[in-house]
């Protein structure tokens, strides 16, 4: 199974995503973190990508789409993979069309999570992830269970996203709505975007997921 999380910024992709991966044995597929990554390590990739980053601007489809290649090199066959932020535009489409064909493997599902752009600032702004195992939480909507403690790991160290403010939200919204939402209508026409509402409590939205993945 190989489906595509599409959703602006905040919309919820990667704590959909995890939760598949913790059902499904599928693989999360997330260009953002993987270009973070490269930004820790220095490497050329994470040297060029940093400032773009910072500025809320997309990265060259060149660099992310090579990304994802050595990614489902990596991980053999018969995982399912989750793109997670990935594609963002119509060239990165085409990329990733390619790279699936390549790779023997076929688009089940593009999974398209609707939010309204005031909450997705308030989602943004209260981020943030454990910096020992990622696990992600949010200052109102999804705390951990004991104050000041991960959930999954036990860690007392977290970290918010230096791109995670207010005025770069507003450039990666109108660079989503600019150059991904455009993209939609290119899976519509293959039958395969189902639509949901971002905006309910996340365990609604794993199981419209869910219905999504069983149909
Ligand atoms: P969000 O969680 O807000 O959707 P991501 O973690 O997916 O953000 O991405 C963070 C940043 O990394 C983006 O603002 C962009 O600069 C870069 N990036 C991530 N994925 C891509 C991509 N597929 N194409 C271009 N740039 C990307
Ligand atoms: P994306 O990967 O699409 O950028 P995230 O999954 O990181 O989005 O979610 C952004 C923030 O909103 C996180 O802090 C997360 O805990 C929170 N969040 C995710 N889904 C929901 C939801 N359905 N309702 C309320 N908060 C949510
Ligand atoms: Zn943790």
């Amino acid at each position: 199974m190989n489906i595509i999380l599409l959703g602006p910024p905040g919309a919820g992709k990667g704590t959909q995503a995890a939760r598949l991966v913790e059902h499904h044995g599928m693989r999360q597929l997330s260009t953002g973190d993987m270009l973070r990554a490269a930004v820790k390590a220095q490497t050329p990739v994470g040297l060029e990508a940093k400032a773009i980053m910072e500025r809320g601007e997309l990265v060259s489809d060149e660099i992310v789409s090579k990304l994802i290649d050595a990614e489902l090199t990596a991980m053999g066959p018969d995982v399912g993979a989750i793109f997670d932020g990935y594609p963002r535009t119509a060239a990165q489409a085409e990329q990733l069309d390619a790279i699936l064909a390549r790779h023997g493997r076929k688009l089940d599902h593009v999974i398209e999570l609707e939010v309204d752009e005031d909450a997705l600032v308030e989602r943004i702004i209260g981020r943030f992830t454990c910096a020992n195992c990622g696990a992600g939480y949010h200052d109102i909507y999804k705390l951990p269970k004991v104050a000041g403690v991960c959930d999954k790991c036990g860690s007392t160290e977290f970290k918010r996203r230096p791109d995670d403010n207010e005025e770069t939200v507003r450039t990666r919204m109108a660079e989503y709505r600019a150059k991904t939402a455009p993209i939609l209508p290119i899976y519509d026409a293959r039958g395969i975007v189902t639509r949901i509402d971002g905006m309910a409590a996340i365990d609604t939205v794993t199981d419209r997921i869910e219905q999504v993945l069983a149909s």
